[in-house]
């Protein structure tokens, strides 16, 4: 495929940013950024190395006495200003995700998520409070609530800006400094966002924001010392490697996921497939809360399944540059390959009904919409996480059968349910193993201030404008024996 149309960006930020300063890797060390559009080379990108990583762990320790000590609503002035140079940015923003990983500009969104985030933790470092206690005769007991001193964040390339800010913002403003590594697969957002933080005018070392691969920087991070708290997102695999190497720290979440989507007799069809078919397309598929398996009642899979298939297969693909794109390709050529791993294994053990063949696209990293019906439920395409336009249908009885399908999997983050019926919607939702449940909606969906996260393997922990904050503080019991008169 050729890029038609011209970008408007025409230089990109690929250092690091350490200690309030943009600085090549202190080997020179660079990994390369290929379009997955057209599979070119287009830019080279810094790559920290260990000693690099700890330079912005110690930037960050540092940093950390003064930031601890200003008001909530200090901190906050700085996270008004980084909002309001990301909207300012969106555009920019916009361009670089198409260019890294070939996200359609059309379905960019998440500078407007991220200024938001700001914007509300800038108001709620005051909700960081302690409690008090008269339950032990002679005392009176508090807690406090405090900053843990460095967080780490580890972020995936799939909306890299959002988990960029989801896990600093409510980090910072407890009063936390912070180092975040990007994904070598979409770097370029997070150094962008570095230059706005720097314009913003943060303290030096307060944020820090390395590129580079997982075994090198990441690996540093998942195993210092002076790293109190990391924040992860990304696949099981990662998770557990940096569970393993953070043993000694508190704080992961690593997700991956399967989703169910369940579609009763008295459903409104249309509002199912349009939005099933949605979940599917957005980010081609590459969202670890995509529907990807489909369960719909026996007696309207038929119509159910034809019009998915049209909505599926009525997709504009191509440049992710251009505003009418829908469909851009996969991230990069491991994951367009992976894809079609899956593709191919599913074929085996399911019918395939739509797609699944070389995309019309001759370079770039596309796969066309897939559809697979009556795929094997005990298979490897049914458990486990395909992330790329390819969804299964499958049919269903009776609300135990399908119940059982849909937790037969070992994730859990996210779960559709449609019908009109409320006992059944809400019998579902207690029944369902996931961290959420989508009462005649599906994901994307979400709400910022209801907890996100996923049951199983799907993750620990949750992240939200309601439970962040208390993510990144310690809980101190101060014990006051009170004289007697
Ligand atoms: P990934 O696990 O390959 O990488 C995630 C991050 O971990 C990257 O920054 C990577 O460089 C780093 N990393 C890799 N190996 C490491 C190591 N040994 N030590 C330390 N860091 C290491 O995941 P990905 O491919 O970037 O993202 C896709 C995955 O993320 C999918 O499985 C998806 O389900 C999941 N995801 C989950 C959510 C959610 O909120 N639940 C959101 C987005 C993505």
């Amino acid at each position: 495929m050729a890029i038609t149309q011209e970008p408007k960006v025409k230089s990109f930020e690929t250092r690091l940013f350490i200690n309030g300063k943009f600085v090549e890797a202190s080997d020179g060390g660079k990994f390369e950024l290929k379009s997955p559009a057209t599979g070119e080379k287009f830019v080279k990108v810094s790559e920290a190395t260990e000693d690099d990583t700890n330079a912005a762990v110690a930037a960050a320790k540092a940093a950390f006495p003064s930031w601890s000590e200003l008001s909530p609503a200090d901190r906050g002035a700085y996270f008004k200003k980084l909002a309001k140079l990301i909207r300012e940015s969106h555009d920019e923003l916009a361009e670089l995700e198409a260019l890294s990983m070939g996200r359609p500009v059309s379905a960019y969104f998440e500078s407007y998520v991220a200024a938001e985030s700001l914007d509300h933790y800038a108001e709620a470092g005051y909700d960081a409070l302690g409690t008090s206690s008269l339950n032990t005769p002679g005392f009176v007991n508090i807690t406090m609530r405090q900053p843990y001193g460095v967080v780490g964040a580890i972020i995936p390339w799939n909306v890299p800006v959002l988990f960029l800010i989801g896990k600093s913002a409510p980090a910072l403003i407890a009063g936390n400094t912070v180092v975040v590594k990007s994904s070598e697969k979409a770097p370029l957002t997070s150094a962008k966002i570095a230059t706005l933080i720097d314009k913003a005018g943060f303290p030096p070392g307060v944020i820090n924001i390395l590129s580079g691969h997982g075994h090198i920087s990441g690996n540093v991070m998942s195993h210092h010392m002076d790293i109190r708290v990391l924040s992860f997102t990304g696949s099981g695999r990662t998770g557990r490697i940096i569970q393993a190497a953070a043993a000694k720290s508190n704080l992961k979440n690593s997700s991956a996921a399967n989703p169910p989507a369940i579609i009763f007799p008295d459903a409104n069809i249309e509002k199912a497939v349009e939005q099933t078919k949605f979940s599917m397309q957005f980010n081609t598929g590459q969202v670890c809360m995509a529907n990807s398996r489909i369960y719909v009642h026996e007696s309207i899979a038929e119509k159910f399944i034809e019009s998915f298939k049209k909505s599926f297969a009525d997709l504009k693909s191509g440049d992710p540059l251009l505003p009418t794109t829908q469909q851009g390709p996969q991230a990069d050529e491991l994951q367009y390959k992976q894809v079609h791993a899956y593709i191919e294994e599913a074929k085996k053990v399911g019918k395939l009904a739509m797609g699944g063949e070389p995309s019309q696209h001759q370079n770039g990293f596309f796969v066309p919409p897939t559809v697979f019906l009556e795929t094997a439920e005990d298979t490897k395409p049914m458990k486990e996480e395909i992330f790329g336009p390819v969804v299964h249908i499958n049919t269903f009885r009776d609300e135990d059968e399908v119940v059982a399908k849909a937790n037969d999997t070992e994730y859990g983050l996210y779960a559709a349910v449609y019908t009109k019926d409320v006992s059944r919607a809400l019998r579902m939702a207690k029944k369902l193993d996931s961290g959420s449940v989508g009462v005649n909606c599906t994901s994307p969906t979400g709400a910022k201030d209801m907890p996100f996260g996923g049951y199983k393997a799907s993750g620990t922990g949750r992240e939200g404008w309601t439970v962040s904050i208390n993510n990144y503080l310690e809980t101190k019991s101060v014990l006051i024996s009170v004289d007697d008169e």
